[in-house]
């Protein structure tokens, strides 16, 4: 048996009451009992076997319905870690992270350009072999690997497709790493990891349709629909920074036209800022500075870019209509120029009040949200929800 395949979620019962525990602990068995309407000789039986396994411990007592204090329970998070790594383009970061998401070590390392895949995955696995050799804690109790990588990847053989920044393609990264640490390894696209460290992380509550955009060097999305991740029929669902704003505009790196990547992204803010304002050798980053030192045409070109933002939104919101929308990345860094417009924007084009109120907000992960997004597809498995 690998390490950390964690045999005992092959029941049912032991799944629907692990997960009541993670959502509503601390618990006590009897309102187990009453919520799943699994029978208490059966709840007290899986219980005793998952602390034993040591996920969950038992806690404070809990308030008396009239006899005996109740005995609570909670999941062991401090107690297990996962390994989360946001490979590429520009750097593997690395950290260790236990079962409730918090950071307990943290490694980074650059990528020089041009790489080959061997030198790639030499990369990963240094960097994932600090962070385990950084721990005190025993190899057992880190519950596995996961991956956020840049570009597309095939999600079943945890392969990376194509990763057009680092110009690779065909990555065995399950493989390979499975091999090397004889850990469950994921792997996922790292925009929709990032959009599954929101479902984890942000701290959004029960919405059942989210979008997470990430809006950085590129413009990627994650749909997650009743807690779960859409891939699409061939893995490409979320590819919002190719979806054609202008048939006449900028050439995009994809080769089409106008593609909304050519006008938000961190890189097209600092073009458009050439091309418009005449600024020269600027970066998006530059932009914001310059804004916020009271430059009214960086301002205006900041404010342009939330106007776009929200008429690609838009254009989701009538496809998709979710719930909420979540937008991180750099570009988001300039939130007090571009929010607004964005919500004026939707609030503009969408097609009924309900639509044009969509709750788009700015993450409170920081620049954690895909690293923390490659943590969760593990939790996903350790907590059988797939
Ligand atoms: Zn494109």
């Amino acid at each position: 048996m690998r390490r950390g395949t964690f045999q005992w979620m092959k029941s049912v019962n032991k799944s629907i009451i692990l997960n009541k525990i993670r959502t509503n602990g601390p618990i006590s068995r009897a309102q187990i009992a009453k919520d799943t309407k699994i029978t208490p000789p059966t709840v007290s039986s899986i219980v005793k076997e998952l602390i034993e396994q040591e996920i969950v411990i038992e806690s404070e007592v809990g308030e008396s319905q009239g006899g005996r204090k109740p005995t609570m329970l909670m999941i062991n998070s401090t107690n297990f870690y996962i390994v989360g790594v946001d490979a590429g383009p520009d750097t593997v970061d690395c950290v260790l992270a236990d079962l409730s998401g918090t950071i307990t070590e943290r490694t980074s390392q650059q990528l020089k350009l041009p790489i080959t895949n061997k030198q790639f995955l030499s990369v990963l696995k240094e960097t994932i072999q600090r962070v385990i050799q950084s721990t005190t804690s025993n190899m057992e109790k880190v519950v596995g690997i996961g991956i956020a990588m840049h570009g597309v990847v095939n999600v079943e053989t945890g392969t990376s497709i194509f990763a057009p920044n680092l110009s690779l393609s065909d990555i065995p990264i399950k493989a390979e790493l499975e091999k090397e640490f004889g850990l469950t390894v994921k792997v996922e696209n790292d925009a929709r990891a990032m959009a599954l460290g929101e479902e984890w992380f942000g701290n959004h509550g029960q919405v059942d349709s989210m979008l997470a955009v990430n809006l950085g060097r590129g413009v990627g999305a994650g749909v997650v629909i009743k807690g779960k991740l859409y891939h699409g029929a061939y893995d490409i669902a979320g590819e919002i920074g190719h979806m054609m704003m202008d048939m006449n505009g900028e050439i995009c790196e994809c080769g089409n036209r106008g593609c909304l990547q050519t006008l938000v992204s961190g890189p097209a803010i600092a073009h458009r800022a050439e091309k418009e304002i005449g600024l020269e050798s600027i970066t998006g980053e530059g932009v914001f500075h310059l804004a916020t030192e009271g430059d009214e045409a960086s301002a205006k070109l900041l404010h342009e870019t939330g106007t776009y933002i929200g008429i690609g939104l838009t254009n989701l919101i009538h496809i998709f209509n979710p719930r909420k929308i979540v937008l991180s990345g750099g570009v988001t860094k300039a939130k007090q120029f571009i929010l607004e417009p964005t919500q004026e924007a939707i609030k503009d084009r969408a097609l009924t009040p309900q639509a044009k109120r969509t709750d788009v907000v700015i993450t409170e992960l920081g620049e954690d949200a895909t690293i923390l997004g490659a943590v969760a597809l593990l939790l996903v498995e350790l907590f059988d929800l797939e």
